[in-house]
């Protein structure tokens, strides 16, 4: 008997223990205290002896999950693609970061290219690339401006990676003789590749120093590109579900991002294709536990019951994320509907480790946080401009290639709903700057080989075209590849430079800007890149050169990639705006400015304030024309939109959208 209550005595101990212990831990959290792990509990496949069947890497990697009480979760998409999948999931990070987690993402991107880098934008929309170098999806540029953190080339997983990683294996002989089949060795191989860069610290985000390395993140949000049941999804598919019963149930859970069109006389709420997509989805072996619902308009409680029925979903579960005024409003709504207390029920997280009642509204206020306020500040600022701020965008936007061209916009912006209007990278940094500047944006595209005559493409400058440059506040040359457009850029920046109009030019553009100057002010009528002329005079009319390191046959990869330094001249706009000597900023080109030319080009007026020391010499980084020349007139090498935060507008961008402002206000005064 005394044994017996010996024993009974020290398990409540254990249980108070465990349970204070989770209730402090989600306090702490608020207070910046770091939490421990959570092996208390025994996962589901730890009680069944499951992980001994696994081989030796992947049940390391489960274990390793497992001791460190790391969640995962996944966001599916159904019915159609570019419904908001991306915006959802770096929304539900934004959650966890509001109540104190460390989180990382992952984006799977089930095409066989090893990478983005080599694809068209018009095929796929724009590239985004890592401080690493790694050219990946847009999507992975969502999760750094909503998760505050920099992330490395492995967060962006495509069938072309793991397919590439399990051959290279393969031929060592690692498979020792096995016939090497998609499961399970693909599969495995998955689910190693998102464990082991779930585990894998991610670095807060900097722009000025390589930041340091945190410890490992608590929540992998793990985002499926594509629609459930693409042929080509289907390992990755088969992979999370297996990675949920490696894991155990309470690890992992499934957001599914689905459509609820709204149609007919009177309108209804059609609930149809998400049914079937959940269908397709079950019978793949997933179930959603939470239903995220895109749509024009709230659902409707009808809605949500027939949705929760025909779907097993708890009816707290079936989330309305219609469409709202801007894409900072998305965690907002999320957290109206709870889905951060529902996703630590589900988890088991925190206070919630004994199990999930969906039903007991508001557990965890975080609406007082600081993450959510400043997310709420800067919903508000969109909302509630003080002036409007037209900019130009003067690039290429009709896709040759395609004979059917109607597309004069970059292809993610046809589909203007509010989760998905704002891809363009450009926007994003330009609505940034607006944003801190208290302006709304307009942007102006303009296709610029519309702006000159007897142009590439055959046809006579637009007039119209040249009318919209200058009615515009401001213009961005952006950065690009191919001659198309080259001398209507140019033509723009000689108008801007001349007339005093705020330009800031990026890589390409700022290529173009030298260009612009060796020609109209030092006289050298046939200066052009080597990139699109290959008889230039050496050192005299090639003002634009290939990268000594660069490779002419292999496209993949082989640019100069990711954040270098660059050092700012003192007395420079660009360093007054960065308000540092040296920032780190990303690249991505394979040719540069020819040094041999800079002497000249300085002595002419064209200042040359930011360089960089590579292993093979001096580049050129930040050119501008002064302050008393010129308002603002500013291009860079590197590409500052990819920098560009929410919180934290770049630098570069910044300077523009205020100039734009002041001009502006002296206008109206
Ligand atoms: N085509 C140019 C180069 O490779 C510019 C590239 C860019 O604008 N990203 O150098």
């Amino acid at each position: 008997m005394m044994f017996y209550s010996y024993w009974l005595i020290i398990c409540l101990a254990y249980i108070v223990t465990v349970h204070s212990f989770s209730t402090t831990h989600r306090y702490s959290r608020h207070h910046g205290a770091t939490s421990s792990t959570n092996t208390i509990i025994p996962s589901w496949s730890r009680r069944h002896g499951h992980l001994a069947s696994l081989p030796p890497t992947l049940e390391t990697l489960v274990t390793d999950t497992l001791d460190s009480d790391r969640k995962i979760v996944v966001v599916t998409g159904g019915v159609l693609s570019g419904i908001g999948k991306g915006v959802t999931a770096s929304s539900i990070g934004v959650l966890f970061r509001a109540m104190g987690y460390r989180v990382t993402a992952i984006k799977i991107d089930p095409y066989l290219n090893v990478d983005a880098g080599t694809m068209s934008p018009f095929e796929h929309g724009e590239v985004f690339v890592l401080d690493d170098g790694g050219e990946t999806d847009l999507d992975l540029g969502n999760y750094e401006r909503f998760l505050s953190v920099s992330l490395t080339r492995d967060s962006n997983l495509s069938t072309g990676k793991i397919y590439q990683s399990v051959i290279e294996r393969e031929r060592v002989g690692d498979y020792l003789g096995k016939t090497v089949q998609v499961v399970p060795h693909v599969s495995d191989a998955i689910q190693e590749w998102i464990l082991r860069v779930a585990g894998r610290p991610v670095s807060r985000f900097s722009r000025t120093s390589s930041a340091n390395d945190e410890k490992p993140p608590e929540v992998c949000i793990v985002e499926l590109g594509g629609t459930l049941g693409d042929i080509e999804s289907m390992p990755f598919v088969e992979a999370l579900r297996q990675l949920q019963e490696n894991l155990g149930y309470k690890n992992l859970c499934f957001c599914h991002v689905s459509l609820v069109p709204t149609m007919g006389s009177p309108p209804e709420q059609k609930t149809k294709p998400t049914q079937h997509s959940v269908k397709q989805m079950m019978s793949m072996g997933l179930r959603p536990d939470f239903l995220c619902c895109r749509g024009s308009l709230p659902l409707e409680d009808g809605t949500v019951s027939k949705l929760s029925m025909f779907t097993s979903v708890p009816k707290g579960a079936v989330l309305s994320l219609h469409d709202v005024s801007n894409i900072y409003r998305v965690p907002l709504m999320m957290i109206e509907q709870n889905l951060h207390s529902m996703l630590l029920q589900r988890l088991r997280m925190g206070p919630f480790q004994k199990g999930i009642n969906y039903s007991v509204a508001g557990q965890t206020d975080i609406s007082d946080s600081v993450v959510i306020r400043d997310w709420k500040k800067l919903a508000d600022s969109v909302d509630e401009p003080e002036s409007e701020c037209v900019i130009a965008v003067v690039g290429k936007y009709i896709d040759q290639g395609d004979a059917s061209f109607t597309a004069i916009l970059p292809r993610n912006l046809l589909t203007l709903s509010d989760f998905v209007s704002d891809l363009c990278l450009q926007a994003k940094a330009l609505t940034h700057a607006a944003m801190a500047t208290k302006q709304r944006l307009r942007i102006e595209w303009i296709e610029a080989s519309s702006l000159v005559p007897n142009n590439d493409d055959g046809q006579n400058s637009n007039t119209t075209s040249w009318a919209r440059l200058e009615q515009c506040d401001g213009c961005v040359v952006p950065g690009g590849f191919g001659a198309r457009g080259m001398e209507g850029k140019i033509a723009t920046i000689k108008f801007c430079r001349e007339t005093g109009k705020p330009f800031l030019g990026i890589c390409l553009g700022m290529q173009a800007a030298v260009i612009e100057y060796c020609r109209n002010v030092l006289g050298i009528e046939n200066a052009h890149s080597a990139e699109f002329e290959s008889n230039l005079v050496k050192d005299e009319e090639d003002a634009v050169v290939f990268m000594p390191e660069g490779d002419r046959t292999r496209m993949g990869g082989t640019m100069r990639l990711g954040a270098r330094e660059t050092i700012l001249k003192d007395g420079s706009t660009a360093r007054r705006l960065y308000g540092k000597e040296k920032v780190m900023e990303r690249h991505r080109h394979r040719y540069e400015v020819n040094p041999a030319l800079v002497p000249r080009l300085e002595e002419a007026g064209l200042q040359f304030v930011g360089r960089n020391t590579d292993a093979s010499g001096e580049r050129m980084e930040v050119i501008e024309l002064s302050e008393a020349a010129h308002p603002y007139f500013v291009a860079a090498q590197f590409h500052p939109e990819f920098t560009s935060r929410p919180e934290l507008p770049n630098p570069l961008f910044l300077g523009l959208l205020q100039t734009c402002r002041a001009s502006i206000a002296s206008k109206i005064a």
